[in-house]
């Protein structure tokens, strides 16, 4: 697992968010409740992982963990006793109200080994009306050594109510490698947004395309189905960058938009999917249909 320094040290904005957190802890002035978002691939988990351990260190060093209490080397164990995540359950598609109350049940405990029980909450827009609700108190009034870090993708998803409790913390994607992506990252990515055409024809296409991708990744200790979701992840965030512009454009015409949103949505579904490990071709196709319906002229 990554310390905060480490990745304080690779910069941009997860870089800088990590060496934030570091500084809050160091002065004492951490707060209780962060909302983390930015897109798919940014490290919302990974940073969010290495605030907990931090936070929950006994004996921390410059606001990073030590490594070496009971609170860290049961992290490194992967025995993290004062670390729940809250997620949706196997094939819910959004966290349900027993599962807040019993996260908020754990949160008032006194740390097991640490000094902070922390809650990561994996897509804070899951959490609809009546979960939010059941989780309100808990954010108005957090446990005394409770941290709560929310994290999601789609923070114009997440309900005001939960939102406005909670200090913003924005991760940006790799927007300025999008730039720069790869010819078949970009053939991929064109290939799926192509207009026309038959949709099951253009997912082969990009499939196709990231297969060579990944053939060509060579970055070492990535086994090829890594390497193969990982293009398409960078293909989703090229695509998603595209759809945004265009969002962007057609909203300063005052054109209508949601035909965008919905197309951005499918999108960010589709890198959810490949991050749950989905079968990439099956995702592919799905998304080409989806894109088709939602950026179809009326
Ligand atoms: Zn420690």
């Amino acid at each position: 697992m990554s310390a905060l320094a480490e990745i304080a040290s690779r910069g941009g904005s997860l870089g800088r968010a990590a060496a934030a957190f570091r500084a809050a802890l160091a002065g004492a002035r951490l707060g209780q409740t962060y909302l983390v978002f930015g897109p798919t691939g940014a490290g919302k988990m990974e940073v969010a992982r290495a605030l907990a351990a931090a936070a929950s260190c006994v004996d921390p060093r410059e606001g990073d963990a030590c490594g070496r209490c009971n609170a860290c080397l049961a992290g490194t164990r992967g025995a993290e006793a004062d670390l729940s995540v809250l997620a949706p359950a196997e094939g819910k598609r959004e966290i349900l109200i027993d599962q807040v109350r019993e996260a908020c049940a754990m949160l008032a405990l006194a740390p097991m080994v640490g000094r902070a029980r922390v809650l990561v909450v994996d897509g804070a827009d899951l959490l609809r009306e009546e979960a939010a609700n059941a989780f309100l108190k808990t954010l108005e009034e957090p446990p005394g050594r409770a941290l709560v870090i929310l994290l999601t993708a789609r923070p114009e998803a997440v309900l005001p109510t939960i939102r406005s409790r909670a200090l913003e913390v924005r991760l940006a994607g790799r927007g300025a490698a999008a730039e720069a992506a790869p010819p078949m990252i970009e053939a991929a990515a064109r290939a799926l947004l192509e207009p026309g055409g038959d949709p099951f024809e253009r997912a082969g296409r990009a499939a196709a395309a990231l297969e060579r991708a990944a053939a060509d990744d060579e970055r070492e200790g990535a086994t090829r189905p890594e390497k193969l979701r990982r293009a398409h992840l960078a293909a989703l965030d090229l695509v998603l960058a595209r759809l945004r512009e265009r969002f962007r454009g057609r909203a300063r015409e005052g054109r209508p938009v949601l035909g965008d949103e919905a197309a951005i949505d499918r999108a960010l579904l589709a890198a959810e999917r490949i991050e749950k490990n989905a079968t990439p071709k099956l995702v592919l196709e799905v998304l080409a249909l989806d894109l088709d319906e939602a950026l179809a002229p009326c």
